[in-house]
């Protein structure tokens, strides 16, 4: 590899597999005498994983690379620089969220130093040590070389991530006091829609919505943040899977009034959705899965993502820009104000009945073909092709209803009749709620089987 690309440094390391062959890359490629630096990697596939993996990559390249005897010139006469850490190949929106975080450093006067890792080449890294001051955009992957670069270089860091209109605000704050700068222009910057568009009439209806949030510890507790100050969401779960920042979504729940989860399983997490029987879960790809098995409207805020969420246009989720774009993108999901209203009224209409669930998801997706017309369609495809025409019958594609409203049936109580017509009653993205709660209710009262006046006074304990 060093002959044919000729690099600038190497990095060794070893995989699951060869962690188990134990051949030690690192001394080896000591031991080959290379032209060009080599950065041995201690990475312990069976304990730790990707962030984890990432952080300490960089941190070695950091510590390798980095020239101590850089000697950071006089702030006098000069514009204040800054490094800004954690951006990566793979990252969810990373590439936005830089042009966003240029801007905002633009209009406060802040040179870049450098950007790393993203883009950064290993001659680059040397002059790590020339920045004032930090800028840490991705904790999981930028905090442990952070930590090293304030040791080393005495560099500060600006840790409050800019996901969200209040964390962007703050952000400028601290950026604009280390960087002896005036935060007016940029705390001034109009671009920011979210806050009229949540103020708005129009999102009086998004107030008490029900949300379960999971991802990474960054992405989860900014959601957590702007659900519950920016949009007047109830945070019913909050969780994630970086263990390394648990202490964090641990805070956070605690402002929401929740048992922080944090696991790696994803069976935990949907066992986890399932109970809280929320409106709204804002996960990554995995709960998009679990969110579409239980007919849930979901949106995604974290890695792991697929290629969807690489998109061609211009889509950050910092700044005042990202903020724009996680509005619209986490009210997308929900039924809209209007068609909720109907779907209350005229539960019995044949296109708002509720078992049809928001008009705009997958209300259009093709019918599957009726066996009978499948059986034909495979016998016409064994045939010549011009008989194949006649032989073929019209498959006809109709709209299919959208995804059913989630399984509500836990079967450990009798419901009376009754009672089961008014439950029905509950629109169908909170009756899960509803019948939670009224079971909950009758185990406390020591009731085998609930009736209407069961219902309604579990509806009174819980609106106390
Ligand atoms: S499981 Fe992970 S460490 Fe092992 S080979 Fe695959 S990617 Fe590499």
């Amino acid at each position: 590899a060093v002959a044919r690309f000729n690099p600038q440094a190497i990095i060794v390391g070893a995989s699951c597999t060869a962690e188990l062959i134990q051949d030690d890359p690192g001394g080896l490629s000591e031991a080959m005498g290379l032209p060009c630096p080599a950065i041995a990697l201690e990475l312990p596939s069976y304990q730790r994983k990707e962030n984890w993996g990432a952080a300490e990559t960089f941190y070695q390249i950091v510590r390798t690379l980095a020239d101590k005897s850089i000697v950071r010139e006089p702030r006098e006469g000069r514009r204040a620089r800054a490094n800004i850490l954690g951006p990566t190949a793979l990252g969810f929106r990373h590439r936005d969220d830089l042009v966003e975080i240029h801007k905002i450093l633009d209009s406060l006067g802040v040179e870049v130093n450098l950007v790393a890792p993203l883009g950064a080449t290993p001659e680059d890294i040397t002059r790590i040590g020339a920045a004032d001051f930090n800028i840490v955009l991705y904790p999981e992957i930028g905090d442990e070389a952070s930590r090293w670069l304030e040791r080393t270089f005495a560099q500060p860091a600006v840790r409050t991530v800019p996901i969200g209109v209040g964390a962007t605000r703050s952000f400028i704050a601290e950026v604009a006091e280390l960087a002896g700068a005036d935060p007016t222009p940029a705390l001034g910057d109009t671009s920011s829609r979210m806050p009229w568009w949540s103020r708005s009439v129009d999102s009086t209806y998004l107030t008490s919505k029900r949300v379960f949030i999971f991802g990474d510890a960054t992405h989860a507790v900014a959601a957590a943040r702007i659900a519950r100050e920016e949009l007047g969401f109830e945070v019913c779960g909050l969780g994630c899977y970086s263990r390394e920042f648990a202490r964090e979504v641990r805070a956070e729940a605690a402002r929401c009034g929740v048992e922080p989860l944090i696991t790696d399983d994803h069976l935990a997490v949907e066992d986890a959705i399932a109970a809280a029987s929320p409106e709204l879960v804002l996960g990554t790809q995995m709960e998009r899965h679990i969110a579409k098995r239980l007919g849930l409207p979901c949106a995604v805020i974290s890695a792991p993502v697929h290629v969807q969420d690489f998109p061609a246009r211009h889509s950050p989720q910092m700044g005042f820009e990202g903020a724009n774009v996680i509005f619209d993108t986490w009210v997308h999901p929900l039924v809209m104000g209007l068609e909720e209203h109907l779907l209350t009224m005229f539960r019995e209409d044949f296109e708002f009945a509720d078992e049809n669930g928001p008009s705009h998801l997958a209300a259009h997706s093709p019918r599957p073909m009726a066996q009978p017309a499948m059986e034909m369609a495979t016998a016409g495809a064994t045939t010549t092709a011009g008989a194949q025409t006649q032989d073929v019958a019209e498959v006809p594609v109709a709209d299919i209803p959208a995804p059913t409203a989630p399984p509500t049936q836990t079967g450990a109580f009798a419901w009376t009749d009754e009672a089961e017509r008014e439950l029905k009653k509950i629109p169908f993205f909170v009756r899960g709620k509803a019948r939670r709660n009224t079971e909950a209710y009758a185990t406390a009262e020591g009731l085998a089987q609930i009736s209407l006046e069961t219902l309604y006074d579990a509806k009174a304990h819980y609106a106390r």
